[in-house]
């Protein structure tokens, strides 16, 4: 062992501080446990601070089980029963868990199902907490109030680097502390809430299909709980399971833009100069799935990078994009102009006065994209998406997946120079893939058996497949970060010394 390790002794060591560490660590201090919480960023919220805050609850557990089981079956995922059935029973008291650590805390409807066919969707509805802020930053300072009126200790800039298993059981971990390998001990053992690996390249390039994926989200998560668990001999699951929609790049920035798009007057095409999708059809969080099919032919992702292709009249709605949400904007605070002449001048977007000099600038073949843009103004005058039966307007009857967002008009004909494209690549809100995890949030071995000591919550592991209902990430945090805290700190009376 390394001589500089000295010993500290907790009940329970949370490593990661978003929503998921912030639930664990205050239901276990409210079950009477010592509890450190350890984030290498220089302050907490992770991912969950910059999300939009959304979490789901149903309004019936049975049927709830039954809807979220269906998401699964459609991409014949790996879907643990037990795990889903317990988070349909606790999401329902969500926001009882919220006031009850704040009485105050008022929510807002946020949306609906995501996939309203499917069997009991209309169980579902999304949350998220009113406040002054966006959700994120008003669900984290909440849950951040919270750990503070609890003195629990929050150790920043302190990654977690390895578990310590002793006698079987994880016990501890070793952490990086002004340069020094430190081993801080835990009696019940240890809850990794670290997120994803949004922003390491090596994993994504390991489980990803696909290629220049990047992150909308927290650059602190970076797979560390990823590779802490194998070492420890977990099984992981869901490593193709991507929230991704598309975003751009904005130079000199490592998180991406968001696009939601303002406008009903856009397309995408791909390096082929051609539509390949019906662009309002797809789940928000699905995108990742339309652009990363590789083409054998050609052998080539033919739609990484695709474009977005709009004119004048898009422009003049303002800024590109709803980037309501996203580290960049919350914690960069970069704005974007209403003209879009920042964007231009940054190289992210293109303009042009004809739609074949903007397919020079981008290296796609003029001819191509002139008669594409040709054959979607024509189905958009004759009320018909010929290619990929876009709809015209939104269905009124529908509930909306994210309340207040979508325009009543879809497709709008793309006729007035000057034109713009922007290049777009997959931008992960989070990965979904980490050790498996079972019903009682324990991580699990390549048998199945539990860890000895060793827990999961949130989006490290998550419980969700390739098709996600939204705002199903945020709520698996706080579901499963107060039952990991419950799970260890049974222990609290069998670990007294
Ligand atoms: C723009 C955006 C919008 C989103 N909107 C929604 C939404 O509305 N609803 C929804 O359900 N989901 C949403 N998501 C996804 C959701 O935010 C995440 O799934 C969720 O917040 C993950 O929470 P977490 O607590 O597991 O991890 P995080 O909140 O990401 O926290 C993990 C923390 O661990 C820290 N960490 C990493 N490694 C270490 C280490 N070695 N030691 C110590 N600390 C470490 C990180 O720095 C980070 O602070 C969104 C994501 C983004 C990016």
């Amino acid at each position: 062992m390394n001589e500089n390790l000295c010993h500290c002794e907790w009940d329970l060591i949370v490593v990661g501080y978003g929503a998921a560490g912030a639930a664990a660590a205050v239901e276990a201090h409210d079950l009477g446990a010592r509890v450190l919480i350890l984030e290498k960023m220089p302050e907490g919220g992770g991912n969950s601070a910059v999300s939009g805050g959304g979490f789901i609850v149903p309004n019936d557990a049975e049927h709830a089980n039954e809807y979220l089981a269906a998401t699964f079956a459609f991409a014949h995922d790996e879907m643990d029963p037990e795990t889903v059935r317990v988070f349909a029973r606790d999401s329902m008291h969500l926001k009882d868990f919220l006031s009850r650590l704040e009485p105050e805390a008022e929510f807002a409807v946020w949306g609906y199902a995501n996939y309203p066919h499917l069997p009991h969707a209309d169980c579902i509805t999304k949350y998220t907490v009113k406040g002054p802020d966006t959700g994120g930053v008003n669900l984290f300072n909440l849950l951040d109030r919270a750990v503070k009126r609890r003195g629990i200790e929050v150790r920043y800039r302190t990654p977690a680097k390895t578990l310590v298993r002793e006698n079987g059981r994880v016990c501890g971990v070793t952490v990086e502390s002004n340069g020094k390998e430190v081993r801080l001990d835990a009696r019940c053992g240890v809850v990794l809430c670290c997120g994803g690996y949004e922003y390491d390249p090596a994993s994504l390039q390991r489980f990803a299909q696909g290629h220049s994926i990047g992150g909308l989200g927290c650059p602190g998560n970076t797979g560390d709980g990823l590779r802490m668990a194998q070492a420890l001999g977990a099984k992981l699951w869901h490593m193709t399971a991507y929230s991704c929609p598309l975003g751009f790049r904005l130079p000199g920035h490592e998180a991406m833009c968001l696009i939601m798009m303002r406008t009903p007057g856009y397309i995408w095409v791909n390096q082929r100069g051609k539509r390949f999708v019906n662009e309002c059809g797809i789940d928000f969080h699905s995108a990742l799935y339309a652009v990363n099919a590789f083409n054998p032919s050609n052998h080539n992702y033919d739609a990484i990078p695709c474009y977005l292709i709009l004119d004048e009249r898009a422009r003049q709605k303002g800024p590109i994009t709803h980037a309501l949400f996203g580290y960049l904007g919350i914690k960069e605070k970069v704005t974007l102009s209403p003209d879009w002449s920042k964007e231009v001048a940054a190289g992210a977007i293109y303009k042009a006065d004809s739609i074949e000099a903007l397919a020079e600038q981008i290296g796609l073949d003029p001819d191509t994209l002139a008669a594409t843009v040709e054959r979607w103004n024509g189905d958009v005058r004759d009320g018909c998406d010929t290619e990929f039966a876009r709809p015209m307007k939104r269905d009124l009857k529908a509930k909306e997946t994210m309340a207040g967002l979508s325009s009543l008009t879809l497709s709008e004909t793309i006729e007035e120079g000057p034109y713009y494209a922007v290049p777009l690549y997959p931008a992960l809100l989070n990965t979904q893939g980490g050790p498996k995890r079972n019903a009682r949030a324990q991580v699990l071995d390549m048998n199945d058996l539990a860890i000895d000591g060793l827990y999961s919550a949130g989006e490290l592991g998550s419980i969700w497949g390739t098709v996600y209902q939204g705002s199903s990430n945020v709520a698996e945090c706080l579901v499963f970060g107060r039952i990991a805290a419950r799970e260890a700190c049974a222990r609290l009376t069998d670990c007294a010394v």
